[in-house]
């Protein structure tokens, strides 16, 4: 058997990217496996990821033909996401995968250390089956996009509690998260977050992951800040779909105390006379979402009674000892996650989207 036997997931209603319970920053299920209900018991067993075995957390969205009530173990190609159940077939893929060599699809956006990130549109061309077929490479890589999307997206749907909400891949811009090795070259996506294109909440992310081998080294809070960054380019202040899972809640508010927190550490003055309205506009967070953030650091100081009657957040200072004290001890570093010189500008992006028509 070819490469051809690889499953291609249905054309239409497919494409779980998320939403409630997008969230998922580095960290464990939220829910012990022993706790959880039973419906909510993975049904693939164990996957492979290129040659990784990686046991998912949640049920999958992979075809019920394919993978059916329950499946031992599901190979997935670590550059392209297309899925089998047989070994051989996975492996005669892996020899021929057309993303083997080549960049992610879409644009770079974004290059720094060994860390880059690519931008791609879910609605990019049509799937078309017996797909890679053209001797022009640079078409079967645009061509592939909304496959791409769909298959990326089924693999993280195996960390993701979705509860059952689908989305239409077309209607998401994908931000892929790619890893290069620095001796060898070779790269390969290692998380993603996904963003509704036409958001009417201003939501600047539906639905984050890093893939379980390469969590906890604060990549999420990479894609936490790169998805505030494009918020900023867009001059939009917004934030992730809500409600939040209890990873994303995690996530999220190490991302936003860092983030305030190195805004106040570097705007002088003792108390700095900061409004909220000054600390969104600098961050990009929203209101909502600085509030809850400065109430959890416990770095707010109720001014003695004012006419308003104490308690409400307009009544309170900002503490900036007590904020430097909470850095010290959390660890916070003073260099963002994300570097806003790193992104490649626009005039280079049309470039590369030109070279690839
Ligand atoms: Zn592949």
């Amino acid at each position: 058997m070819g490469p051809e036997a690889m499953q291609a997931p249905p054309s239409t209603g497919l494409a779980p990217s998320s939403s409630h319970n997008g969230a998922a920053a580095p960290a464990t299920p939220a829910t012990p496996s022993s706790q959880r209900p039973a419906n909510m018991e993975p049904n693939v067993i164990n996957v492979v990821l290129g040659d990784l075995l990686i046991k998912p957390w949640y049920p999958s969205f992979y075809p019920e033909e394919l993978v059916g009530r329950k499946i031992e173990r599901l190979y997935v190609c670590q550059w392209c996401f297309k899925y089998s159940k047989e070994l051989i077939p996975f492996l005669g893929h892996t020899k021929v995968c057309p993303l083997k060599e080549a960049s992610p699809p879409g644009a770079k956006i974004y290059a720094k250390d060994s860390y880059s990130i690519h931008e791609v549109d879910g609605e990019q061309h049509k799937v078309r089956y017996g797909f890679y077929p053209t001797s022009q490479h640079a078409r079967q890589l645009t061509s592939c996009a909304q496959l791409y999307s769909q298959n990326l997206s089924l693999f993280g749907k195996l960390f993701l509690d979705t509860k059952s909400v689908f989305y239409d891949v077309t209607t998401f811009l994908y931000y892929l998260l790619t890893s290069t090795n620095p001796t060898t070259g070779a790269r390969q996506v290692i998380g993603f977050f996904s963003k509704e294109k036409m958001s009417w909440d201003n939501n600047n992310l539906a639905c984050i992951l890093v893939f379980p081998p390469w969590q906890r080294q604060g990549l999420g809070q990479m894609l936490m800040g790169i998805s505030y960054e494009l918020s900023r380019r867009e001059g939009r202040i917004g934030g992730p779909e809500k409600p939040l899972s209890e990873l994303g809640r995690r996530g999220y508010t190490a991302y936003w105390s860092a983030t305030i927190a190195r805004v106040v550490l570097a705007t002088p003055g003792k108390n700095t006379a900061l409004t909220l309205r000054d600390l969104s506009d600098s961050t990009y967070i929203l209101i909502e979402d600085i509030v809850a953030t400065l109430k959890s650091m416990a770095v707010l100081e109720h001014r003695p009674a004012s006419k308003k009657g104490g308690g409400a957040v307009e009544d309170a200072v900002l503490n900036k000892a007590k904020l430097r004290r909470w850095a010290l001890e959390h660890g916070i570093s003073l260099i963002p996650p994300v570097d806003s010189g790193a992104f490649v500008k626009e005039g280079e992006r049309a470039e590369q989207v030109q070279s690839l028509e």
